[in-house]
């Protein structure tokens, strides 16, 4: 069985009678057994369920009965995305055992068009991370490398994609975390616009900056991912309804006549030299395609890590309280403890990553440093989204690589979070001003590890930010993972 086929591939194979849902089910399942041992994507398994419901699916296919868009694709969910069957841990021994009594709308959304998920994904704790290295079951593994990170914090989503484990994943991207694991293991990312996809039943971490976004190994399978996804949910009152939008429709419509940004201060310090190879050689394909490109300066994107760390910290601080292991959580023992003492022997149990968001956070909102800090970071956003606003009267897209490095080691930077923030520049801006941004996989450096490119679109222009993107994806021919 072929499972590196794309999701439109796969609808005609099940059509036509070719393959069952069951038989593609039970050999997605097969490859999870032969590969977690090397890459541990999944924190949770779901197979008894998943192949119950491949059966269901043939049953209806054979009676000619309703049948939802997806046929019984294996998906995978971030960990971080309630599943109401299904433990949801956040990768976090805080909720170690918690299973929530609802799905998240984007989950019900896709289980009513019958796809089919396998198990949940690891993630950095809370989705905090760059790397996948702070989740508290450990990290996962670049298949392309097992000795090398997978990118982060949606790591297990991009590891199961790239890895074959399942043919598309949902991710969450705060400030980059769909697409830096995108980048890093060759697969597609997105990050929607704020308010295109319902963070109803997403755990949050940074609300007013992040977003649900589907990864998978081809443009196309994002795009009808999307279309499933996206739109107005009654839970979530900061969704949008997406109108007739239909993001598989004219997806090879080209880029003729469109301009692209090169974003400066995406491409100039700090980017490897086969990184920044790669971004002209992505330019140069455009151009042949009819794309004109020019340099666009986004000068306050200097300040956007800072920025950046400032707003999603307090938000956190802020989203985390909730954690007292009073409503949820494990038996601690309650004997003994008063109150405060209690809730800080509960906090005494988050990884540390989470633990220096939390004090960051909570001093950065704090009397006397409120003004000087969160004030000043959302005068920033604000700075950054006049230019973004500037800059789209000019440009139909903005281009830059997603990463500014190649994947590295597993535990060469854990201990240096500041080098971990400054990884982000390149993705964080689409994440404080709202704009999609879709990661592509573009090159495969000396080493065989994986380079992506990223464009950004105006808010809701998603499609075409996928059509640009589908152009891009047509110039390359990319080796399969090897895994
Ligand atoms: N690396 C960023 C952070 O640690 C992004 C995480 C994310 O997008 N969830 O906050």
């Amino acid at each position: 069985m072929n499972l590196g086929i794309s999701a439109t591939e796969y609808l005609s194979l099940i059509r036509n009678g070719e393959i069952s849902a069951e038989e593609f089910i039970a050999s997605t399942l097969d490859r999870v057994h032969a590969v977690e041992g090397k890459v541990h994507a999944y924190i949770t398994m779901d197979e008894q369920n998943a192949l119950n419901k491949a059966r269901s699916i043939d049953k209806k296919i054979k009676a000619k009965e309703r049948t939802g868009l997806f046929l019984g694709m294996p998906i995978s969910i971030k960990d971080n995305i309630c599943t109401s069957g299904i433990r949801t841990t956040c990768a976090s021994k805080v909720l170690e055992n918690f299973v929530s009594p609802y799905d998240a709308t984007v989950v019900s959304k896709l289980k009513y068009e019958d796809a089919i998920i396998i198990g949940k994904v690891n993630l950095d704790e809370f989705a905090m991370g760059s790397t996948t290295e702070f989740s508290y079951f450990g990290p996962s593994r670049n298949p392309w490398n097992p000795e090398y990170v997978p990118g982060g914090s949606s790591g297990g989503s991009g590891v199961s994609v790239s890895a074959l484990e399942c043919m598309i994943s949902l991710g969450s991207d705060t400030g980059g975390s769909v697409r830096s694991p995108a980048s890093f293991c060759s697969v597609v990312g997105l990050k929607p616009t704020y308010g295109l996809v319902s963070r109803y039943g997403l755990v949050s971490y940074a609300h007013s900056i992040e977003q649900i976004g589907p990864v998978a190994r081809k443009v196309q399978d994002v795009a009808f991912v999307l279309n499933t996804i996206a739109g107005h949910d009654p839970h979530d009152d900061t969704t949008v309804e997406k109108g007739a939008v239909d993001y598989v429709e004219d997806l090879d419509a080209g880029i003729k006549g469109k301009k692209i940004g090169l974003v400066q201060q995406m491409t100039e310090d700090g980017v490897d030299k086969e990184v920044s190879a790669a971004t002209n050689s992505a330019i140069s394909k455009l151009q042949d395609l009819g794309a004109e490109c020019i340099p666009i300066s986004l000068d306050s994107i200097v300040h956007s890590v800072a920025a950046y760390y400032t707003i999603a910290s307090a938000e956190a601080s802020s989203n985390l309280e909730r954690y007292d292991n009073l409503r949820y959580g494990f038996d601690l023992g309650t004997e003994g403890y008063e109150f405060k003492a209690y809730v800080s022997k509960v906090r005494s149990n988050f990884g540390p990553e989470v633990i220096r968001r939390m004090l960051l956070g909570a001093f950065v909102l704090s009397a006397g440093y409120y003004g000087k800090y969160y004030l000043k970071a959302q005068k920033v956003r604000a700075m950054m989204k006049s230019q973004i606003d500037e800059a789209f009267k000019k440009v139909d897209f903005l281009i830059a690589p997603t990463m500014p490095i190649l994947p590295f080691k597993i535990g060469e930077k854990i201990n240096n979070p500041l080098t971990l923030y400054l990884l982000d520049i390149n993705t964080i801006m689409a994440n404080l001003t709202g704009i999609p941004a879709i990661s592509v996989p573009f090159a495969i450096s000396n080493m065989g590890l994986p380079i992506g490119i990223q464009i950004f679109a105006n808010s809701f222009q998603e499609k075409s930010l996928l059509q640009a993107s589908y152009a891009l994806q047509q110039t390359t021919r990319l080796p399969e993972v090897p895994l």
